[in-house]
């Protein structure tokens, strides 16, 4: 069976592939891995007792902190000599997690990154403008590869260097940008104030965007600005890097690639399964891979499946774009705030941009939240009964929607620091 046959298999079939998928990682890791071993023991589950897909809620999660304490190599079920690339995520807190790939799974990678190509439409006559940065993170040489494959024009610019990178992408005429979301952004700030014309000096058509949880209204906004499709990929460097899951035309949530990885949602407290439907923490389970495989790993980031059928035929099921991490998510006075739930409302409030930061502090014993964010470069910051009307309307709708204060400080368009990767948008400054 061919990958592109896997898309849109009648679900019986695919759950039959998976299961027998899922048998083999089991006996796998259960026989080659002593950390599996002692953890299926523990859980009083052989590899043979998975008898359907249901038994996988039986299984052990697989947390990041199990990655560190097998480092380096410990959760490979190959040799070395097998492993033709190494990736690995910085741990901001002592070290990084590790990830191996055979060639098996470099082919695995390059097919479902290339699905994800595919889903956008892209072939082999367009220009990939590849923003994404290269090293260790999966990000540049993930979708690098995948793209060379398919015989794509790749420009491996990287991350950095704004001015040159818009140089290069008019002169070499990319046809695709692939990059951060935010970063995106910051390249169509910069091309504006250097007096590009955006959608005539340029030949993009599409975007291939992730690393990043966004709102819809900056979604919108790259589109808009840069007169795009935009296409959304998620993936992680545990469990193989972008690709895992892909956004098809049809449809703004990901097709996950399902004869790879079994995704489901837990309740990220109990850790007990979601039904489709419900948000909660995705955990994913690799069935294909060689050197690393995964059981039930536990991603922090927060989404809902969806089994519906899709307009494009792809029987997959397909994950929201990440509404959050657990890690990211912030709780002031005791409510859960994601900083895309406030993106969403500044979006929705004219005369502000998606340049912004939360910073959390303390007020006596009370939490308080601050929330900076840069105004339009069209918007005089002196029109006093301007700026109070878009102070007030944001305020309002952050209490609408999030149940929360917030004490909104605007700031002249351009003064907040430019991420050239991922964004940070929050700044906790309480205590522990
Ligand atoms: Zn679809």
């Amino acid at each position: 069976m061919d990958s592109v046959q896997f898309e849109s298999l009648p679900r019986e079939e695919l759950e039959a592939v998976q299961l027998r998928r899922l048998q083999e990682t089991c006996s796998r890791v259960y026989n080659l891995v002593p950390h599996y071993k002692e953890s299926f023991d523990k859980a009083g589950i052989k590899p043979e007792d998975v008898k359907s897909l249901k038994d996988l809620s039986k299984l052990p999660f697989t947390i990041k902190q199990d990655m560190r304490d097998n480092y380096p190599y410990g959760l490979f079920t190959v040799s070395l000599d097998k492993v033709v690339r190494i990736h690995s995520s910085s741990g901001t807190t002592g070290k990084p997690t590790v990830v191996g790939y055979t060639a098996e799974d470099m082919k695995s990678w390059n097919e479902i990154m290339g699905r994800v190509y595919r889903m956008a439409g892209l072939n082999s006559s367009d220009i990939l403008h590849n923003a994404y940065g290269y090293g260790l993170f999966t990000g540049g040489l993930g979708f690098h590869s995948a793209a060379e494959q398919m015989g794509m024009t790749v420009v491996p610019s990287s991350g950095g260097f704004t001015s040159r990178q818009l140089m290069l992408m008019k002169d070499y005429g990319a046809t695709v940008l692939g990059s951060t979301p935010t970063f995106a952004l910051h390249l169509a700030e910069v091309a504006l104030k250097e007096g590009y014309d955006l959608k005539n000096d340029f030949k993009l058509r599409a975007g291939v965007f992730g690393a990043e949880p966004v709102s819809p209204g900056l979604k919108e906004e790259i589109e808009k600005v840069w007169g795009i499709q935009y296409f959304e990929t998620y993936g992680l460097s545990e469990i193989m890097g972008p690709g895992v899951s892909g956004s098809c035309p049809y449809s703004k949530h990901l097709h996950v690639a399902e004869d790879h990885f079994i995704p489901e949602i837990i309740d990220p407290e109990t850790g007990d399964p979601l039904p489709y439907g419900e948000r909660g923490e995705l955990v994913f389970t690799t069935i294909t891979k060689q050197a690393i495989p995964l059981i039930r790993y536990r991603t922090k980031d927060l989404t809902t499946l969806f089994s519906e059928p899709c307009k494009c035929g792809r029987t997959l099921v397909r994950m929201e774009s990440i509404v959050g991490r657990s890690d990211d998510m912030l709780i002031i006075g005791g409510v859960n705030v994601f900083p895309s739930q406030i993106e969403h409302v500044i979006a929705e409030v004219e005369g502000l941009s998606l340049n912004y930061i939360i910073i959390a502090d303390k007020k006596g014993r009370l939490d308080k939240m601050d929330l900076e964010v840069e105004v339009c470069d069209t918007i005089e910051l002196s029109d006093d009964t301007l700026m109070s009307k878009i102070k007030n309307e944001l305020r309002e709708g952050i209490r609408n929607h999030l149940y929360v204060n917030a004490n909104v400080i605007l700031v002249a368009n351009g003064t907040l620091a430019r991420s050239e990767g991922k964004a940070v948008r929050v700044i906790d400054k309480r205590p522990g």
